[in-house]
């Protein structure tokens, strides 16, 4: 694939990024700011959280993990800009995953601020993060991983890979619900919220269009492409919801993207074409690898023979994981359009359509 390089915004912050650095705290521009806040084992390292003053107090763009460095990264943050956590009136989170929502709970704790989710991601916490029902939540994980083919001793391990690290999220409750298109009620601020599932099925995006500013979360990043897959609580078809929600932020008039990670850039439509033409390329290696099965394959084997950044021997269970339900995604996205097909059954396999 032709190569292509984004333009970041930030020559210092992009330079952080390059050396494996945690990045200063930045004022973006006139009443915002950005403050990286570590994230534990992880190679993202950080998340950025975006701090948007208003006449009485901030509102934040994610929270980061709910540890005791990452919370304290926040607040010193916020007094960078001048702020404490005292301050934060309103928490906007983009989606449920750990990074962005597992310190909402602590900041509303501290603040009494409240805390705004797309309802789909609302609609999945309690599965996900409370003890008493998560182990249906494994339970699905584990049917869906042996329909997938994966081997049966690997299925236990794979299916409880994201165990470790619930209690780096604290299972709060949003207080309020935020729909496609609605206004937030920010003072001085004109945001918009924006739909984009895919990655996450209630994942939101959040528009300036009088600062020409697109507050992207995980849904366009500058050098990665995030975990697109179908899992027990994604929607059906995630990675078409996923390239809707690309061609829907490519019609926006932006400037400057403001993601949840690496560095913040400029080009939104250039980055958003190149995204997609990642996953027609993966589509079409998918269904190659179908075609050159004789007798088709499970979901699973698939994985194992499409090309991965690192050696497929290498991967963890929570990267094995995460490629088998992205390969899941792309047969799913194929069979919709009638590219490939599937034989239902223990394991399920796949096979070029019409043969
Ligand atoms: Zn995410
Ligand atoms: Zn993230």
């Amino acid at each position: 694939m032709a190569k292509f390089v984004v333009n970041p915004s930030s020559p210092a912050q992009y330079d952080a990024w390059r050396k494996g650095v945690v990045p200063e705290v930045e004022r973006v521009g006139p009443g915002l700011w950005s403050v990286p806040v570590p994230i534990p084992i992880n190679p993202l390292r950080y998340v950025l959280v975006y701090v948007l003053e208003l006449p009485g107090g901030v509102a934040i763009v994610d929270a980061g993990w709910n540890t005791d460095e990452a919370y304290d990264a926040l607040v010193a943050g916020l007094g960078v800009a001048g702020h404490g956590i005292a301050d934060v009136r309103a928490v906007l989170v983009t989606h449920i995953h750990p990074d962005h929502y597992g310190l909402a709970g602590r900041v509303r704790e501290a603040s009494g601020a409240w805390i705004g989710l797309h309802p789909a991601d609302a609609a999945l916490i309690r599965e996900r993060y409370d003890d008493e029902v998560v182990d249906s939540l494994v339970r699905r994980e584990r049917e869906m991983l042996a329909r997938s083919g994966v081997p049966g001793e690997t299925v236990d391990e794979l299916a409880g890979a994201s165990m470790s690290i619930r209690h780096l999220v604290s299972a709060v409750r949003p207080d309020r619900l935020i729909e496609d298109g609605d206004r937030l009620d920010l003072p001085g601020w004109d945001l918009r919220a924006l739909w984009t599932p895919g990655h996450s099925p209630g994942h939101l995006c959040f528009v300036s269009p009088s600062r020409r500013l697109l507050f992207s979360g995980d849904h366009v990043l500058a050098k990665i492409t995030p975990i697109v897959a179908v899992h027990p609580q994604s929607r059906p078809n995630p990675l078409a919801d996923y390239l809707d929600s690309l061609a829907a932020v490519r019609k926006l008039d932006v400037e400057e993207v403001l993601p949840a990670h690496e560095y913040r850039f400029r080009d939104l439509t250039g980055r958003v074409d190149h995204v997609t033409a990642h996953h027609e390329e993966r589509l079409a290696e998918v269904e190659q690898v179908v075609g050159a099965a004789t007798g088709g394959l499970t979901c699973w084997e698939a994985a194992t023979r499409l090309t991965w950044s690192r050696p497929w021997e290498t991967f963890q269970a929570f990267a094995r994981r995460a490629a088998t339900n992205e390969t899941l995604a792309h047969l799913v996205w194929l069979a919709e359009r009638g590219r490939v097909a599937c034989v239902p059954g223990e394991p399920e396999r796949w096979h070029l359509a019409g043969r």
